[in-house]
C-alpha cells in the first residue's frame, strides 16, 4: 500500500549518457553527459520548477522520470514503486498517471485530427465506454476554457493558446497524478502567456495535481512553484523552497541567473557576469562543472567535485564555499 505522505516521485542518483553515432568509426567513444547523479524528491501537489540555460538537462530529466527516456542507470520511483524495472506493457497503466504538455502546443497536436479525435484517443485506449467519452470530452473542454465549438476543429485552425488548452485537456483526460509541463508558455504571446498559467494552478487546486514545470521563465516559476531546482551541465546545484531561492540564492550560478532577470523597480541592477559559454556536455569540466565560468572559482573547484548537501532545512546547495 502507498503511503500518503511518501513523495509521488523520488529520483535517485539518476544518469543519462547519449554515445554520440557515427563516431565510433574513428575509434573515438563521445558521449553527451545529459544527467548525471540527480536526486530529487516531488512531493504530492507540490509545484517543483526547474531551471537553467538550454541544454542543461532539465527537459531529459522530466522524460526521464517519464520513462520516455531510459535512464542510464539510477532509479525513478513512482508512488514508491520502481518503475525505471518495469518493461513496456508493464508500464502502460502507469503511464495514465503521469503525462506531459510539451512546449509547442501546435507540434503536439496530431495535425490531422480533429479536436474531438485528438480528445477521444486516450480515453479509448482506456476502455472508457463510448457515452462516457462524450460527457468526459464536453467537461474537460470547459475545465480547460474551450467550448463545443471547437469539436470539430483542425490544430491549425485555433490559436497557440487554444493549443495549448487542448494538449492540457489532452493530458488531464485521463486523470493523471503528475503533469511533466515542458515549458508549455514559452511558444505563447505574453498575455496568452499569463492566462495558460493561470489555467494550470487551476487545475492543479481542481484536481490535486502534481508538476514537474521546466522553464527558463524565473518569473512564471516565482509565481507558480512551491520549490526550485537550478540545473547546470547535467547536475542539480541548488534546490530549496521559492521563497529562499529568490531571496538568498546561495550558488553563484543561480546568483547570475537571478541578477540577470529584469527588474522594473528604480534600484540599480547588480548583474553578475557569466564569464565564457556553457561548456560542451561531451566533455564536462572536472572537479566543479562551473568553475570554467564561476567569479568565485578557486583550486580546489577545479580538482573536487563539491555535493548537494543541506545548508539550512530543505535547501541544498552544490559549492564548496557555502
Ligand atoms: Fe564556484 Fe567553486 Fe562554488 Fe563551483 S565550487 S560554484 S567553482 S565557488
Amino acid at each position: 500500500m502507498t503511503d500518503n505522505n511518501s513523495p509521488l516521485v523520488q529520483v535517485q542518483h539518476l544518469v543519462k549518457h547519449y554515445p554520440v553515432k557515427g563516431s565510433w568509426l574513428k575509434g573515438e567513444h563521445p558521449i553527451v553527459h545529459a544527467l548525471d547523479d540527480v536526486s530529487l524528491d516531488i512531493q504530492r501537489t507540490e509545484v517543483l520548477g526547474l531551471a537553467g540555460e538550454s541544454g542543461c538537462g532539465k527537459t531529459t530529466l522530466g522524460r526521464c522520470i517519464l520513462q520516455l527516456v531510459r535512464p542510464t542507470s539510477g532509479q525513478v520511483l513512482f508512488n514508491e514503486h520502481n518503475i525505471g524495472a518495469l518493461n513496456h506493457r508493464q508500464l502502460r497503466p502507469i503511464r495514465f498517471q503521469m503525462q506531459i504538455v510539451f512546449q509547442n502546443p501546435l507540434a503536439s497536436l496530431d495535425p490531422r485530427m480533429r479536436v474531438r479525435g485528438i480528445l477521444h484517443e486516450p480515453l479509448r485506449a482506456q476502455k472508457m465506454p463510448d457515452f462516457l467519452r462524450k460527457e468526459r470530452i464536453t467537461s474537460l473542454l470547459e475545465q480547460v476554457g474551450l467550448g463545443p465549438q471547437h469539436l470539430d476543429r483542425f490544430p491549425h485552425e485555433l490559436s497557440g493558446g487554444q493549443c495549448q488548452r487542448v494538449a492540457i485537456a489532452r493530458a488531464l483526460s485521463v486523470e493523471p497524478n503528475l503533469l511533466v509541463l515542458d515549458e508549455p508558455t514559452s511558444a505563447l504571446d505574453v498575455s496568452v502567456q499569463a492566462q495558460i498559467i493561470n489555467l494550470l494552478e487551476e487545475l492543479r487546486q481542481r484536481h490535486l495535481l502534481t508538476y514537474l514545470f521546466i522553464s527558463h521563465d524565473l518569473g512564471i516559476l516565482e509565481y507558480l512553484s512551491h520549490r526550485i531546482g537550478i540545473m547546470y551541465l547535467g547536475k542539480l546545484v541548488e534546490l530549496g523552497p521559492t521563497a529562499s531561492i529568490f531571496s538568498q540564492p546561495r550558488h553563484p550560478y543561480t546568483q547570475a541567473l537571478l541578477a540577470a532577470v529584469p527588474k522594473l523597480s528604480r534600484e540599480k541592477q547588480v548583474i553578475i557576469p557569466l564569464a565564457g559559454n556553457l561548456p560542451s556536455p561531451l566533455n564536462p569540466p572536472k572537479g566543479c562543472r562551473f568553475h570554467t565560468r564561476c567569479p568565485l572559482a578557486q583550486d580546489v573547484c577545479r580538482h573536487d567535485e563539491p555535493t548537494l548537501r543541506e545548508i539550512e532545512p530543505g535547501h541544498q546547495v552544490a559549492c564548496h564555499f557555502v
